[in-house]
């Protein structure tokens, strides 16, 4: 039996960061590491397949590099694993540990399972304050201290500030702007006349050993996973997820932010980085990416506003919905504002829909559980939000399709930001478009069924009958919201046959949604 004063750290497979706050504070060759992989935990839901062989191979990589370095580590595979409670007690058995010590979990649930696990457990647990986000939920809740509404501009400004990223010596922003946004939102029409630029493609790393036995062990064990074991092509680990961060930084990031709003039948990433799934478990660090990118512009290798934009996204938006999640949490995921009770349609399982902006965004969430963020909001979230779907049942099939889902920043993008569930608390209007969003920004509407330019009957865009249906519905609530008040003003304005026939053509489209049975 080991020595009583070894302790244990737990690190759970979205903390596998080499700085992760219990294992820094760990000594190697004394104290043990523990991994879980508990049956209970990983089939909560009906994850994609993806997702699971992210989180499970690169804690089994994590686990083993650790190991290489002379540390000893106690791992319990899927099938050794009911439930953490068991594995952890069977630990404490074979181990002994003095304590148990452990960094916050990111998500709200698990956090609070700890806090009843605790009681349960025969040493010790010990939980210690993540360093996973920029900035702390204490530093988040103080920043938000005594203000009714929080802007997510200020809340970045701040972040530069704190960070110096894009800051100069005057304590000016670099360029003289915080935000460039305004030159970020290229069109299908300017991607055309700037001769239809492609990105080169990712170099997608291939399927090692240790990820194909995780994918026979899904087979054992979750075999109705959706997505195919085949297709999963992402790194596992820090070293391959550094390299594919250079990647992006060398050839994406110069054009990310122009095309960064754009959809394009046929390419799921676009200029994207596709570095949430890595970074959402630790191995990649926030600071480190907006650092790279920050060095690619000031050594000449992209434009102010590609920087920018990207960074951003990270130390703005990525920090801020974590910063909200945990300061209106647990209240936050049950918010419905909209009353929206409609059941989530069939569709989102299998993609069979004539829409087609919708069956391709579906299609490739189905088959490699990613989109980028303008399919999330403007196609799926805004589809979501026009038809009525009830924001608890979206969330659900989000946070159990998307590799990179985790509840800490899908509750905000989601109920907040894409379905305004909280009632204008993190977005001020609601991200509601119609036909001629969709059309000015993707080719989806080139090979479909219908068309924006049809207003009613047949061919007639359902985007377009839901937008409007949507602002008669809520017209009240709307009407005097400084930022959504001119479509209902418009709407109001129209001749009275013109609405009837639209909203009688949007409720039929409602009534007949296909229901998952
Ligand atoms: C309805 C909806 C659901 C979403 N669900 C998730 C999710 O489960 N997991 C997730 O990581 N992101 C989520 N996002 C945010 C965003 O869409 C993804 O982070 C992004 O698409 C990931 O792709 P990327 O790495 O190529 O991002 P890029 O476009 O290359 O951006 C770089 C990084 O910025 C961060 N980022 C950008 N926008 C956001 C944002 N709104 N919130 C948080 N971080 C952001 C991400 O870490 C991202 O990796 C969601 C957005 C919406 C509207
Ligand atoms: S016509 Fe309407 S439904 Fe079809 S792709 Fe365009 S926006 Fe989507």
């Amino acid at each position: 039996m080991s020595d009583p004063a070894h302790k244990t750290v737990w690190i759970l497979a979205d903390q596998l960061s080499v700085t992760n706050a219990a294992l820094i504070s760990a000594r190697k060759g004394h104290d043990r590491l523990l991994f879980i992989e508990s049956r209970k935990t990983f089939g909560k839901l009906s994850y994609h397949r993806h997702r699971l062989m992210l989180l499970l191979s690169a804690m089994r990589h994590f686990a083993e590099e650790r190991k290489d370095e002379g540390w000893q580590v106690d791992y319990h595979k899927l099938g050794d694993s009911l439930d953490m409670l068991s594995s952890l007690s069977r630990h404490y058995d074979s181990c002994n540990p003095s304590e148990i010590l452990i960094t916050r979990p990111n998500n709200h649930d698990e956090s609070l399972a700890l806090d009843s696990l605790r009681k349960k457990l025969k040493c010790p647990l010990r939980i210690i304050p993540t360093t996973q986000f920029l900035c702390s939920q204490e530093d988040f809740a103080e920043l938000a201290q005594g203000k009714k509404r929080l802007l997510m501009e200020n809340f970045y400004r701040e972040m530069r500030r704190r960070t110096g990223l894009l800051m100069e010596s005057d304590g000016k922003p670099t360029g003289g702007e915080w935000n460039f946004d305004a030159e970020n939102r290229g069109t299908l029409q300017d991607w055309k006349k700037a001769g239809s630029p492609l990105p080169s493609p990712l170099a997608r790393p291939p399927q090692d050993a240790p990820t194909r036995e995780v994918a026979v062990d899904l087979e054992t064990w979750f075999p109705s996973a959706p997505g195919m074991p085949k297709d999963f092509a992402l790194p596992v680990t820090r070293a391959a997820s550094l390299k594919w961060l250079d990647h992006f930084i060398e050839e994406r990031l110069p054009d990310f932010g122009t095309w960064q709003d754009l959809m394009l039948q046929g390419e799921p990433d676009m200029f994207h980085s596709i570095i949430s799934p890595m970074l959402n478990i630790g191995l990649l660090d926030p600071l480190e990416c907006a650092k790279a990118a920050e060095a690619a512009y000031r050594n000449g290798k992209v434009p102010l506003p590609a920087a920018e934009g990207f960074i951003r996204q990270i130390i703005g938006w990525r920090e801020f919905v974590n910063g909200v999640y945990w300061l209106k949490m647990p209240a936050y995921g049950e918010l419905n504002a909209l009353e929206a009770e409609r059941p989530l349609p069939s569709f989102f399982y299998d993609g069979k829909t004539d829409l087609n902006c919708l069956h391709q965004t579906l299609k490739e969430v189905l088959k490699g559980g990613f989109n980028h963020h303008i399919q999330r909001l403007m196609i799926l979230g805004n589809f979501l939000l026009l038809t009525g779907i009830k924001p608890q049942e979206a969330l659900r099939w989000f946070n159990e399709m998307y590799i990179d889902a985790h509840d800490w920043v899908m509750a905000a993008n989601l109920l907040g930001m894409a379905l305004h569930a909280d009632g204008g608390f993190m977005a001020t209007k609601p991200y509601a478009a119609g036909g001629a969003y969709i059309r000015k920004m993707s080719n989806y509407c080139d090979s479909c069924a219908y068309s924006p330019e049809i207003k009613t009957g047949p061919g007639a865009c359902p985007f377009n009958l839901l937008y409007w249906n949507f602002y008669d519905v809520h017209q009240d609530r709307f009407a005097s919201n400084p930022r959504a008040a001119m479509p209902v003003r418009s709407w109001r304005k129209r001749p009275e046959s013109d609405r009837r026939v639209i909203t009688r053509e949007a409720w039929h489209y409602l009534e007949n949604l296909p229901n998952r049975s």
